[in-house]
């Protein structure tokens, strides 16, 4: 039993007052703070389950560092820039197609930095791996009978790259790239057309993304479970929301029970 969903005044480190058997209460401490909010998911109002790849099921550290630093460094090497200077304008060109399907197009970035971005993707892939849990989660998926579908913004070369390293695609029914649903899943056009791809029905569905504005799209759209994942990187501390469910791991949804 939670004795409480929100706690304040505590210090960050204090993520729940749990009521224990005996009638004692436990502090529960975790590294970081998480966000308070007790979630289960009955999978018996679920048929659909909607995922997104990047920084909910594969690390995202991976393609952050790729176009963050890696990309940046590459691009200075090649035009004589300071880095810099070399990324301030690689992120004036990614905002300047942000939204578009350009924007995770990596083809078209290719074209426009004048670097096999492909290429490039194979020689990091070392870099690219599952989130602590994802499979796990997955494999919990599968045994509940769900059919699961990988909703991604990721371009097909990206998406082949990362497939080949994780074997993702063997966890899931399909695999959707926005390409193929001509819109990326921040736009109110992806939905529809996505519903009409795969044949969900949105009020028996869930959607799990690290991105705000994918989530409320979504829920605009009427999919009706909807989980933020808030630890989208090994390696950046968790930036859950307040305007949806956040967790930053997997348990919450495997357990009938609230788990922290
Ligand atoms: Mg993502």
């Amino acid at each position: 039993m939670i004795l409480s969903d929100r706690i304040t005044g505590v210090s960050a480190k204090t993520t729940a007052l749990v009521f224990v058997p005996g009638f004692r209460y436990t502090l529960l401490v975790t590294p970081y703070p998480v966000p308070l909010t007790p979630h289960v998911v009955d999978w018996s109002q679920i048929d659909d389950v909607l995922l997104d790849m990047d920084g909910t099921l594969l690390d995202r550290h991976f393609d952050n560092f790729f176009f963050e630093e890696e990309l940046p460094r590459r691009y200075a090497l090649l035009h004589g820039l300071q880095f810099t200077e070399s990324r301030d304008r690689l992120m004036a060109m990614y905002r300047s197609v942000e939204g578009e399907l350009a924007w995770t197009d990596l083809h078209y970035w290719t074209r426009r930095v004048g670097i096999d971005v492909v290429a490039l993707h194979r020689e990091l892939n070392h870099m690219i791996g599952f989130l602590l849990g994802a499979e796990e989660f997955l494999q919990h998926l599968h045994q509940l009978g769900k059919r699961v579908t990988i909703v991604t913004n990721a371009h097909e070369s990206g998406v082949a790259i990362k497939v080949a390293k994780t074997g993702l695609d063997r966890h899931v029914d399909r695999i959707v790239n926005a390409f193929e649903v001509g819109y990326l899943k921040m736009r109110p056009e992806y939905w529809p057309s996505c519903q009409r791809l795969l044949g969900f029905d949105p009020a028996r569905s869930f959607f799990m993304d690290d991105d705000e504005n994918c989530l409320t799209a979504a829920k605009e759209f009427g999919v009706a479970h909807l989980i933020h994942s808030a630890k989208s990187s090994s390696q950046l501390p968790p930036a859950p929301l307040t305007q949806f469910v956040s967790v930053t791991g997997f348990s919450p949804l495997l357990s009938r029970q609230p788990v922290f």
